[in-house]
């Protein structure tokens, strides 16, 4: 896979990875807020109801006598029942209780502070029936409207409804007490705990992906480096920087595929078969560090002169082949006349020496009589052999098809 596949295919992953990551962390967060205010209220539903129990038992021990009386009277005449009502507001006054009701073993309220439901049997309530046999029983509910002790009328109320048995020392039962207790206040602390806990598990959720997205990305940087550095080792000749002999290959076969498609076949292209003159004389007089090195430079002088389109590969020891694309015969030999000017016109300085030398070139432009691109190279090799024969330092094209091409011949 080349870099660039290699590169888009995992920033498309990377990409699905935050897509991912983000909605089920959503979806946690909805879970999860949903679990915490559940577990709160019910949390807050056992505290009221210990509340409850805990505060049955005050009135309870407060007002065994009178509790006791009034069950055991019911029903209460007006000025027993005006007495233990303003006995028991007074009590529970402080404690948010918004009303209370006292029922008799058999279900019937003895006694409310809503006074109008005094007498009434509530004997089918499952939950007073629920608080016979386990002692006590509770559930929160939100009440459009409730009056509270003091006839007020309040809205939109959390009320914990608790029942607890009342039992003599014998364990006998001698009435059911209820009480509503106003849990509005704990609303705005269950949304604020939820909220502060959803809030803080969001921001780990999303340092924990942010944390794994940079790291994710780094490795996916390197890996597209290394894909690239794999790339290169396996497209590149290691001592000059050009196209290696297998590349430079790939791209002619590329181009001759597309001249051969092409049905004008006007969009010719050229191959410049290039060979440095006595080289042999370079590694003889300096020995093979210096040769490396000056075939280094006159790679990258060659390199720099072709166009971005065009292009150079290392075919053999000090043997260059270039490619240009859409090119005439004749401006295939310019731009040959021009790089075997380049070569020769200056010397290269290397480790302490001065060292000139020269370049012979052959060329050759695709044509429909070719059968194939080994053809065509043979054309280009042969104008190279031709340029060889003519003294060297000089461009010849393509002896097979046109009249041999010399330029002024001259020695390293
Ligand atoms: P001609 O003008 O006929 O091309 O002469 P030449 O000496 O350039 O050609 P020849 O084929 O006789 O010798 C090529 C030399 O190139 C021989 C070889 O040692 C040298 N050579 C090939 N590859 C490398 C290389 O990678 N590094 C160095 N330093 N020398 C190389
Ligand atoms: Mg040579
Ligand atoms: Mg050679």
């Amino acid at each position: 896979m080349s870099p660039k596949a290699l590169s888009s295919s995992l920033s498309q992953f990377l990409q699905r990875f935050c897509l991912v990551a983000i909605l089920a962390s959503i979806v946690l967060l909805l879970l999860s807020g949903y679990a915490a205010s559940k577990l709160y209220e019910r949390h807050v539903v056992r505290l009221a109801e210990s509340n409850a129990i805990n505060l049955t038992e005050a009135i309870f021990t407060t007002y065994r006598t009178e509790l006791n009386s009034a069950l055991n009277s019911a029903p209460l005449l007006p000025p027993q029942l005006l007495e233990l009502n303003k006995t028991l507001r007074d009590f529970i006054q402080p404690y948010g209780i918004v009303k209370t009701k006292l029922f008799s073993p058999e279900g019937i309220i003895i006694y409310s502070t809503d006074l109008s439901i005094i007498g009434k049997d509530a004997s089918a309530n499952e939950m007073l029936k629920q608080a016979v046999i386990d002692g006590a029983s509770s559930n929160i509910q939100t009440k459009d409207q409730i009056r509270d002790l003091a006839h007020e009328t309040r809205f939109d109320v959390d009320v914990v409804e608790s029942y607890v048995a009342m039992r003599d020392r014998n364990g006998g039962l001698i009435g059911i007490f209820e009480i509503y207790q106003d849990t509005s206040s704990f609303r705005g602390e269950i949304q604020q705990g939820v909220i502060l806990f959803v809030g803080v598990l969001a921001i780990i959720l999303l340092s924990v992906i942010c944390t794994a997205f940079v790291f994710m990305r780094k490795a996916v940087k390197k890996m597209v480096y290394q894909q690239e550095m794999l790339e290169e080792l396996a497209t590149v000749d290691a001592v000059t920087g050009l196209y290696n002999r297998a590349e430079i290959t790939r791209r002619m076969e590329a181009e001759w595929q597309r001249y051969k498609r092409s049905s004008s076949k006007q969009a010719s292209f050229a191959l410049l078969m290039l060979d440095l003159d006595h080289f042999k004389k370079v590694n003889d007089n300096y020995g093979h560090l210096v040769g490396d090195k000056l075939l280094q430079l006159v790679a990258h002088r060659l390199m720099g002169e072709l166009r971005s389109y065009s292009a150079i590969g290392r075919y053999g020891g000090e043997e260059f082949i270039a490619l240009i694309p859409d090119v005439s015969y004749a401006g295939t030999k310019q731009v040959a006349e021009r790089l075997q000017r380049l070569v020769s016109q200056s010397e290269y300085a290397l480790l302490g020496h001065k060292i000139k030398i020269t370049i012979s070139i052959g060329f050759a432009t695709a044509e429909p009589t070719d059968i194939n691109l080994d053809a065509l190279i043979k054309r280009a090799d042969d104008a190279l052999y031709e340029a060889k024969k003519s003294g060297r330092n000089c461009v010849v094209g393509d002896v097979s098809l046109k009249p041999v091409e010399n330029t002024a011949p001259s020695s390293m």
